[in-house]
């Protein structure tokens, strides 16, 4: 595989499915080479929307996406918080019609293969919770509680409660979706029990088509990028809502059904004794805070991210940032630079390609 990173570390900061398809990508080096993520900042998600629905939908409300000034998903609303002062909510049942389908069979709230976890539920408001599930992340914990650029204290027992209560309702809701897709011939591929000498079988000979057959026409697709990413005949395109091939594979390639995160997940990748665990396996769980920073989280994944950087535990960070031209419309960037990190803070609510970045040089950001 080509990488057009100069060989630069990388901490992704994702969604859910963003961080399985990096932990998916760091699983098979011998096929897709090295991984140049090396740390994964997950982020807290019950779904997501389609930014031209959306835009749509808040149309039909006499609202344009513009006057918006931070959306939020709160006590089973979609809130809307505009720039003249005034609050547009709306259940979640009604704003279902702008989710994206992929977050219907999903099973991951917390980031559960990232190396630590940050989102506002289950903390006061001000702090966020944190969750450490690697060395990796412990240590980095650890390392910008004691430098300064956090403060942390033991999660009150009835915010783990809640947020093990969202986590599980997620699942079984979510579950019966993929149960009733199944019945339908609608595959969740991504579900299905495979060891990695199986899913080494079964992906042999899967190419794009079958990657647009298996995953994007039936309502799998994340927007994640990682087939983008890993083309090396950079014939994939990605530029609306679904990544499209613009030509033809040579016939040993199966590289983008390989990363895909919604094609087979082997148990080696995601094991399914998670399902078990509403916030899956983790080492540590406090509530966090960051002075002086804003963004929804509390400010603590921009702290966390800062210190990242200046600490050069990686080369760049990835984050999702707004289009300056197209209100809310997401859009990640590669940068090393503390200001884009928090010019980038606060939830999007959106989907956005987040491994594109990692091919783009154009859209990195210039190193002083
Ligand atoms: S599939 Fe949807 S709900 Fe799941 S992590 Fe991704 S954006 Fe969030
Ligand atoms: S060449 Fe074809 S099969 Fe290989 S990664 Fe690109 S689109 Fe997929
Ligand atoms: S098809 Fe591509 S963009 Fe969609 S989930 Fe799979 S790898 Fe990500």
């Amino acid at each position: 595989m080509t990488k057009n990173t100069k060989g630069e570390s990388v901490t992704l900061v994702g969604t859910p499915c963003h961080i399985i398809a990096a932990e998916k990508m760091d699983h098979y080096p011998e096929i897709l080479g090295d991984s140049p993520v090396e740390f994964k900042l997950g982020l807290f998600c019950m779904e997501n929307f389609s930014h031209s629905y959306l835009k749509e939908f808040l149309k039909q409300e006499n609202i344009e996406i513009d006057d918006v000034n931070q959306f939020r998903v709160e006590k089973g609303h979609l809130w809307a918080h505009l720039k003249d002062g005034d609050v547009f909510k709306v259940p979640l049942s009604k704003a279902k019609v702008c989710m994206r389908k992929n977050c219907q069979v999903c099973m991951d709230y917390t980031s559960e293969l990232a190396d630590l976890s940050v989102g506002s539920v289950g903390s006061a408001p001000g702090w966020s919770t944190v969750i450490a599930r690697t060395e990796k992340g412990l240590k980095t914990l650890n390392k910008a509680e004691s430098k300064g650029y956090i403060e942390t204290k033991p999660m009150e027992q009835s915010g783990i409660v809640l947020l093990e209560n969202l986590a599980n309702k997620k699942k079984k809701e979510n579950k019966e979706e993929i149960k009733k897709r199944e019945s339908v011939a609608r595959p969740v591929l991504y579900r299905r029990y495979i060891n990695d000498t199986e899913f080494r079988e079964e992906v042999s000979s899967c190419q794009f088509n079958d990657l647009k057959a298996d995953v994007v026409d039936v309502g799998s697709c994340v927007l994640c990028g990682a087939c983008y990413y890993v083309c090396p005949e950079n014939i994939i395109s990605i530029e609306d809502r679904k990544p499209q091939l613009k030509g033809t594979c040579p016939p040993d390639c199966n590289l983008c059904y390989v990363a895909c995160p919604r094609t087979y997940l082997s148990q080696e990748v995601l094991h399914r004794d998670l399902d078990q665990k509403p916030l899956g396996d983790y080492l540590k769980i406090v509530s966090a805070r960051a002075d002086g920073v804003d963004g929804q989280d509390g400010g603590v994944a921009t702290a966390i991210l800062n210190f990242i950087l200046d600490e050069n535990t990686t080369d760049e960070v990835i984050v999702v940032d707004k289009m300056d031209d197209n209100p809310w419309k997401p859009e990640a960037i590669l940068t090393s630079q503390v200001e884009d990190v928090k010019k980038a803070a606060g939830t999007k609510y959106s989907a956005a390609p987040v491994f594109k970045v990692l091919k783009n040089e154009d859209s990195k950001k210039e190193v002083s």
